[in-house]
């Protein structure tokens, strides 16, 4: 069902701040940046190998990102699971209790679908889902 993690999220203040320390130093290539409105993030793309590292930053104050940092600061904010099969995990996940925030998976940039699990079913950890098509 799950094939394996492809992105792991970190919330940022300033992706501008915080890229040259993933880049510059510890070296890794910049996929690329890019503004996702819908869900009020700015997200810079940084390949490590086969797992990539996302880092968001909140477009606006009632940003899910600034809500998080408010709360619990800079840090690792989810993990991304890949699965060949979003709508089948969802439904798998569903039956065996875990709350999901996500019931039907969102697309972003129409090039791939995702859908989160609510932490309070994962013990604080924030998982998303995704099928890149
Ligand atoms: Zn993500």
């Amino acid at each position: 069902m799950i094939r394996k993690i492809d992105h792991i999220g970190i919330a940022v203040t300033s992706i501008g701040e915080v890229l040259p320390l993933y880049t510059e130093i510890l070296g890794l290539p910049h996929l690329g940046t890019e503004e996702v409105p819908e869900q009020k993030v700015r997200v810079a793309m940084v390949k490590a190998g086969e797992v990539k590292i996302e880092l968001l930053e909140a477009l606006t104050p009632d940003s899910p990102i600034a809500k998080f940092i408010r709360e619990r600061g800079e840090g690792i904010h989810h993990i991304a699971l890949r699965t060949d099969d979003i709508r089948g995990a969802l439904a798998r996940l569903k039956a065996a209790g875990l709350r999901l925030i996500h019931e039907e998976p969102g697309t972003r940039g129409g090039e791939y679908a995702i859908a989160f699990i609510h932490p309070r079913s994962t013990r604080r950890v924030l998982i998303e889902l995704c099928e890149r098509s």
